[in-house]
């Protein structure tokens, strides 16, 4: 077996294919060229209006052919209408059209959506049918946040993840323990799994590791069920190397056997008016260096908020250059024409 070390971070060709650039400050798109990242972006029906997402997006991807592609998204502005399947397709054409490399549906499907009873609407609601067939006719590739971490459902002092602390601390409105009449959960991730079994022909990316990141045979399990279906580890990483802690084998093998549906991303969000270039940029490269770190090598690190030290799984090159390159092309065709 041959193994990257922590000196070829720069040299492998790598893509983040969970990074949110919000802006048409180009200078993100450069800095990350010079680690050798390129950039999916998925456009997100939150934040900066889904239009801008869009035009911003189809800018970069014109400049910047090789190194940066997007996936588009829709809203969900007109749901209840006799219009709204109608809507969303032409939001998802228009996407296509400024050579989207596919499309993300996010968690305000499941989590804030409701219909005119005030009922909750879940990913796998009927309404959604004509909409996924779509995508599975087009080809058209999936990313889905759908659900949250479990920890969602947990008062803040029991969550075991300071990233999720911090967000849900900063989002009460996607604190679900302070709105127990939302869906459960389990509600959650049944309705993705719904999806799954109903549409086998889709392309499915589970973004943040399918809202399973505390357990990763939970993971497993869907993977095997679900062929279509592969992961994102955005903004989960701390759960996998809680698990590796506590079982190093059982993680490492998680990640060879499962090696050809594991995409890589860190899942930062860029906007205008947001942090300096500065500040955004020595995060990113802060973030990729101790992920390469875990995934690549054996090194020891210590992170925040995880008791023990933190063991790299030493992947096999091989392992490595799927997880952040080979797969991402695979499913989206995004940076190899
Ligand atoms: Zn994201």
């Amino acid at each position: 077996m041959e193994y990257y070390k922590s000196s070829d971070f720069k040299s492998v060709k790598k893509v983040d294919a969970h990074l949110h650039i919000n802006t048409d400050d180009g200078r993100y798109l450069e800095f990350a060229t010079l680690q050798n990242f390129s950039i999916l972006s998925p456009n997100v029906d939150a934040g900066t209006p889904v239009e801008k997402q869009l035009s911003i997006a189809a800018v970069h991807r014109q400049n910047y052919p090789g190194n940066f592609a997007f996936l588009g998204t829709f809203t969900v502005d007109s749901f209840g209408t006799s219009g709204f399947v109608r809507s969303v397709i032409g939001q998802i054409d228009r996407a296509i059209e400024q050579d989207a490399s596919g499309v993300k549906i996010w968690k305000n499907i499941g989590m804030s959506l409701k219909d005119s009873n005030g009922r909750y609407v879940m990913a796998d609601d009927p309404i959604f049918d004509p909409i996924f067939q779509y995508l599975t006719d087009k080809k058209i590739p999936l990313m889905a946040h759908l659900g949250e971490p479990r920890n969602c459902w947990l008062p803040l002092e029991q969550m075991t993840d300071s990233g999720d602390y911090r967000y849900f601390k900063n989002h009460p409105e996607y604190h679900m323990l302070l709105h127990p009449e939302a869906p459960s959960y389990e509600d959650q991730i049944n309705a993705r799994d719904n999806v799954l079994k109903k549409f086998p022909g889709l392309t499915f990316v589970a973004s943040h590791i399918a809202s399973l990141e505390w357990n990763l045979d939970e993971v497993a399990e869907r993977l095997d069920r679900y062929p279509s279906m592969s992961i994102d580890l955005s903004a989960r990483m701390g759960h996998v190397q809680r698990q590796s802690v506590a079982d190093y084998e059982k993680v490492r093998d998680f990640f060879i056997r499962y090696q050809d549906r594991i995409l890589y991303g860190i899942d930062i969000t860029i906007s205008e008016g947001g942090d300096r270039f500065d500040t955004v940029s020595s995060e990113m490269l802060r973030r990729w260096e101790s992920d390469w770190a875990y995934l690549a090598t054996d090194s020891i690190q210590v992170i925040e908020n995880i008791s023990g030290d933190i063991r790299g799984l030493h992947l096999p090159k091989t392992v490595i250059d799927k997880v952040y390159y080979e797969n991402v092309n695979r499913y989206f065709s995004a940076f190899e024409k």
